[in-house]
């Protein structure tokens, strides 16, 4: 239904162009008819010089385009026929008086062979013949040859062709040809009508409008009687607008369809390319980006502009370190290949990259494909932290009571023999023993509060007044140790949360922070409040936490310090577990951030 509507549709537009085309010509016929009359040779000249323009156009750019691509060459040779026959036509026309009188006859052979080799050949462009693969010069040669024999034979032998006009009229054989190619017209249309024209339905119309127009302009050259007739203008005039049919229909079938052809699949690539949820990047193969999708230059926090024609490999170039190394672009090919890539910002993100190889127009380049998969793999690691928490949980639940009690009645048993006589010369040892054995209550209480059920109390009231109680106390260490603690403390509205824990967690973080900057170094606690979550983050700015450590963050007796228990940060998560919120952190060669975002309920 829908398709034959649609012919219905590109019906009635011929049909109206096809009108048009005829009123105009009739138009312009009646007013160059007086024109005519006067000076037929010169117009006529003109006429037909502008068709063989038109036509010699017209094999250009069908010679042209098979330059670079497979094309229907036949067309092409037919308008160079055309053209030969058509020069030969208006050179030996009768009105142009360049060869008096026995020429009439001859320049309407030329004409006749000229509708003849049009109709031909559009038959032919329908024919399986478009598939053989005629060497184009060749083609060329057999086009040229053929043309100039029958233009010869009707110069040198005129005796053995009918005469077709003589100076009293159009002979009845010449009549009966113009129907002849008149026929061949119509059967070409009707092979276009039944698919058998190989190029894109735009130039379908072009090329079915230009033969309509060729049966009336025909049948204006069967019916005039005198060079000056009326039917002899018109004929021409029809014959110049179906020409330019023709060659709309050539530049639509040869340049416009391909380019928008070209223009949709460059559109396709670009929205596949720009758009892709990955990264992609396209290098020469040592290392110059020829183009990256927003995605990537989004990730490295640079813009897409100034990425292109760098070279991330340059030394100057320490701006991105995109995790590739550049031998890795011409050797073996990179398969989901986990890499650490850094951006502007000094932020770490791990992406899974792919490599390959493409040819462009015969030159190699590599196709970069990653994926950033830091958020998955922190969720990863987040869940395989918990589930180890878990267990130390349990275990600590389990046997910290345990452990603690005998150590209880030791200390006790201890502290009584510090103060008996006959043990003073072992003071210090015993010192020595109750510090050790304070050091470890202390590490047992820190590894209770991993306990996954431990019940601590909520209680509903404001976290900036934890920070402002405990800032004091902070600040004191902080001189001690030589750096400086500044807060940011923006409003942040009421929470319920367990005192204890808080302090807990600030004091865990911020002593990692003093902890992580070598000396006069800088903490920063900020706080805010956005869409029902609070944050509260810790700064320092000192050397950042190696990617193999920050791997592991979180797990129980991961340590880097001489004398760290590896517990501060277990506990830390296990407190944000208790209190809804989560703990993120960034860090970087300038410093580390952690953040923990409370979810209001
Ligand atoms: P501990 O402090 O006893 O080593 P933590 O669980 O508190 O144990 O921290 C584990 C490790 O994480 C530390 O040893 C350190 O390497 C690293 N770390 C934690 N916080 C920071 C920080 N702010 N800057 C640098 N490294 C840190
Ligand atoms: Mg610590």
């Amino acid at each position: 239904m829908i398709a034959f509507s649609n012919i219905l549709g590109d019906v009635r537009r011929i049909f109206i162009k096809f009108a048009l085309a005829v009123i105009m010509a009739v138009a312009a016929s009646f007013l160059l008819a007086p024109y005519w009359q006067k000076s037929y040779a010169v117009i006529h000249t003109v006429l037909e010089i502008s068709c063989i323009i038109i036509s010699v156009s017209s094999f250009f750019v069908v010679w042209c385009v098979s330059e670079i691509r497979k094309t229907n060459l036949i067309l092409g040779f037919g308008f160079l026929a055309v053209a030969i026959f058509d020069i030969l036509h208006t050179f030996f026309w009768q009105g142009l008086g360049l060869f008096p009188g026995s020429y009439y006859d001859l320049s309407a052979k030329y004409w006749l062979a000229g509708r003849f080799a049009e109709a031909l050949f559009l038959i032919l462009s329908t024919t399986s013949i478009v598939k053989l693969s005629i060497h184009r010069w060749l083609g060329l040669a057999l086009t040229i040859i053929a043309s100039s024999t029958v233009a010869f034979d009707f110069y040198y032998t005129p005796g053995i062709f009918p005469v077709l006009i003589t100076p009293e009229g159009v002979k009845p054989l010449k009549v009966a040809i113009e129907y002849i190619i008149i026929s061949m017209f119509i059967l070409f249309l009707f092979r276009v009508q039944k698919g058998h024209f190989h190029e894109d339905i735009i130039t379908k119309e072009y090329l079915i409008l230009a033969t309509i127009i060729t049966i009336p302009a025909e049948l204006c050259f069967t019916i005039f009687t005198t060079i000056t007739d009326f039917y002899n203008v018109l004929g021409h005039i029809l014959k110049i607008s179906y020409y330019f049919f023709f060659l709309k229909a050539v530049v639509a079938a040869f340049i416009i369809f391909p380019y928008k052809k070209l223009q949709i699949s460059e559109d396709r690539f670009h929205k596949a390319f720009h758009m892709n949820p990955s990264m992609m990047m396209i290098t020469t193969p040592d290392g110059k980006v020829v183009d990256v999708n927003e995605c990537y230059a989004k990730l490295v926090g640079i813009s897409r502009q100034e990425i292109i024609r760098q070279s991330f490999f340059e030394d100057n170039n320490e701006k991105v370190n995109w995790g590739i190394r550049q031998d890795s672009l011409v050797g073996e090919k990179l398969h989901n290949d986990i890499l650490n890539c850094q951006t502007v910002s000094g932020e770490s993100r791990e992406i899974m990259v792919s490599t390959d190889t493409i040819l462009i127009d015969n030159t190699q380049f590599v196709l970069v494909v990653a994926t950033d998969i830091t958020d998955k793999t922190r969720l990863e690691k987040e869940m395989a932290r918990y589930d180890c928490l878990n267990v130390v949980g349990e275990i600590a639940a389990g046997i910290g009571h345990e452990v603690r009690n005998p150590m209880t009645t030791v200390r006790g048993y201890l502290q009584i023999f510090q103060r008996r006589e006959q043990f003073y010369e072992y003071h210090e040892q015993i010192n020595t023993m109750i510090e050790e054995l304070d050091r470890a209550n202390s590490i047992i209480t820190e590894f209770l509060s991993l306990a996954k059920d431990k019940a601590v109390e909520m209680k509903r009231g404001n976290l900036m007044n934890v920070i402002r109680s405990l800032l004091p106390l902070l600040k004191a260490d902080a001189l001690r140790l030589g750096h400086e603690i500044y807060t940011d403390i923006n409003y942040i509205p009421d929470t319920e949360f367990n005192e204890n824990e808080i302090r807990q967690i600030l004091l865990n973080l911020v002593r990692n922070a003093f902890e992580a900057m070598s000396e006069s170094g800088e903490v920063m606690i900020h706080t805010s409040y956005s869409e029902g979550s609070i944050l509260l983050s810790i700064r320092d700015n000192g050397s950042g936490i190696p990617p193999e450590v920050v791997r592991k963050l979180g797990t129980p007796f991961v340590t880097t310090k001489e004398n760290g228990t590896g517990l501060g940060l277990p506990v830390c998560y296990r407190i944000a577990e208790r209190h809804n919120a989560k703990i993120d952190l960034v860090t970087g060669p300038k410093g580390t951030t952690f953040k923990l975002i409370f979810y209001l309920a």
